[in-house]
């Protein structure tokens, strides 16, 4: 396992990448640290490999306190971005120079170097240089290489952002696959929310250099801890509206909502509610939002409807998703109606 504590690291200038973070990431959890680009993800991830020493703070991992030791006795490997391949390099070279550097004798390690190619389906590709491969292969030429010494953590920093679309929905799912087949402990760094929710058993979200929350991808999901985390995590970001508790339900954007545990008396709130909890009804209701249709955006199997509504508090933007056939024409009146349990407020 590793654990962080008060880690800080400060560049000159007075930039604090990584802002007094405590963490602890179980042993053999698949681990990502997630938050838009800036907030110090790879500051984080490169002071856990031991290529940048912390201001203050430690970093444990498994019963050591590893803070003073360099990357190479720290048995982590790290993945980086754009792969990191030595270009003059065949594949086998590249994938068995960690093994080199421990001076692991050459047999051995170019039988390692195959066995972990065939694993990854590289055996067709063993003395091809880097530039003789594709961006998907080259990207499993470096998982290769992070492998091939068995290290007890693995440190990846955003290793499908290089690849298109389809290929980075494959590459998740394999890699899903091959870190439940390991069971190596690893810290898996993104900036696509759907990527960490989709391969992640726990995430950090990270804004700033500090931690919002963490969580499973469901509690991050399903109870985002603020409105950074609620707005940052889901394909479709979650309606935040301002409003108002009175003892008669939740005055929002023109509705009234029924009333929520430990809010009332004119106390403000925000409300929040994922697009996907909503339903459009075809007459005015109480507990509807009430707006004219500006936008219909199809999303395969569902549309996102925006809803421009005007109220007593201001003007809105609400979005629903809705099933295919059920979305409105653009400019018609429609009511957005929210599925209760499903907000926070
Ligand atoms: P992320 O990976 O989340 O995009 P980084 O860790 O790369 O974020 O950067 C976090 C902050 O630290 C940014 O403001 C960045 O400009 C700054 N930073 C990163 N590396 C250095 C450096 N070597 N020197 C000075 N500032 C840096
Ligand atoms: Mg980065």
């Amino acid at each position: 396992m590793i654990s962080l504590h008060g880690l800080t690291k400060e560049f000159p200038g007075g930039v604090r990448a990584v802002d007094g973070l405590d963490l602890a990431i179980a042993d053999g959890e698949f681990f990502a640290l997630l938050g838009p680009s800036g907030c110090g993800k790879t500051t984080l991830l490169r002071t856990i490999a031991g290529l940048e020493a912390p201001t203050s703070g430690r970093v444990v991992i498994g019963d050591a306190d590893v803070t003073a030791l360099p990357p190479g006795r720290r048995d982590v490997a790290m993945v980086f971005q754009d792969y990191a391949l030595f270009p003059h390099m065949d594949v086998t070279a590249n994938i068995a120079y960690p093994l080199r550097v421990k001076k692991v004798p050459r047999a051995e390690r170019e039988a390692k170097a195959a066995e972990t190619a065939a694993r990854l389906s590289l055996s067709e590709l063993l003395a091809r240089r880097p530039a003789q491969l594709s961006g998907g292969q080259q990207q499993r030429v470096a998982l290769a290489r992070a492998i091939a010494c068995h290290p007890a953590v693995f440190l990846f920093d955003e290793p499908l952002s290089n690849l298109d679309a389809r290929m980075r929905l494959e590459a998740r799912t394999f890699l899903k696959r091959l870190q439940r087949e390991l069971a190596v402990t690893t810290v898996f760094v993104t900036h696509d929310q759907g990527e960490a929710l989709a391969m992640a058993d726990r995430i950090a979200v990270m804004s700033a250099g500090r931690i919002m929350q963490v969580g499973t991808p469901s509690e991050v999901f399903q109870r985002p801890a603020n409105t950074f985390v609620a707005s940052f995590i889901g394909s479709t970001p979650m309606n935040l509206l301002p409003g108002v508790a009175e003892d008669d339900g939740l005055h929002v954007a023109g509705a009234v909502l029924p009333p929520a545990p430990g809010v009332a008396g004119g106390e403000e709130i925000v409300y929040g509610l994922r697009p996907e909890y909503m339903d459009l009804a075809d007459a005015a209701r109480k507990d509807a939002f009430a707006g004219q249709v500006s936008v219909v955006e199809n999303l395969g199997t569902s549309f996102l409807v925006t809803l421009e509504v005007t109220s007593p508090s201001g003007d809105h933007l609400v979005q629903a998703v809705v099933p295919e056939d059920a979305e409105p024409p653009p400019g018609a009146r429609a009511w957005a109606v929210p599925r209760h349990p499903r907000a926070l407020v």
